[in-house]
């Protein structure tokens, strides 16, 4: 059940979506059944939250958006932080690619392997990936589909 394990992952993170005061809301289907491994679902859904979190500034919203379309599945995670332009969206999917480069990394730490990590499992149970503008003034829409 996608949802439920959205809302524990959701409580994993208590902690930092309190630090930086951000409100979140789960929203739509009360249970999403898809067929996926358990353990790469939720570094799939925790990998996209903890982006939302990290980069977006004090304050923010966060908002997970659960519904079936057609014969899919679809998680869209949206945040009111900096967002990505567009033209950077095919790169972010890159290992090691980040954002504004290098002096980036003092500002708010990580990897860039979140997102590389996230595009094999969604590969790997044969869904899809997009990135888009969020619904809020500004930020980020990560939308997620898989088979149902
Ligand atoms: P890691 O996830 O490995 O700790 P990371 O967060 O830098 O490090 P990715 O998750 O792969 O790496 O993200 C790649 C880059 O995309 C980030 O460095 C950041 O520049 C940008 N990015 C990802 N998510 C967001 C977001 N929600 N808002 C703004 N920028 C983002
Ligand atoms: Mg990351």
């Amino acid at each position: 059940d996608w949802v439920a394990l959205c809302r524990q992952v959701v409580s994993e993170w208590f902690s930092q979506l309190e630090q930086k005061q951000h409100s979140i809301s789960i929203e739509g289907d009360e249970h999403l059944m898809v067929k996926a491994d358990d353990f790469a679902l939720r570094l799939l859904v925790s990998n996209l939250l903890g982006n939302a979190i990290k980069y977006t500034p004090a304050g923010g919203q966060i908002r997970l958006t659960l519904h079936t379309s057609r014969d899919k599945a679809v998680l869209a995670i949206e945040d009111s932080g900096p967002g990505i332009p567009p033209q950077e969206y095919p790169q972010v999917f890159n290992r090691f690619y980040r954002v504004g480069g290098d002096r980036h990394q003092f500002a708010v730490p990580g990897a860039g392997l979140g997102l590389a990590i996230v595009k094999d499992i969604v590969s790997l149970h044969n869904g899809s990936i997009y990135l888009a503008p969020a619904g809020f003034a500004s930020g980020l829409k990560v939308t997620v589909e898989l088979p149902l």
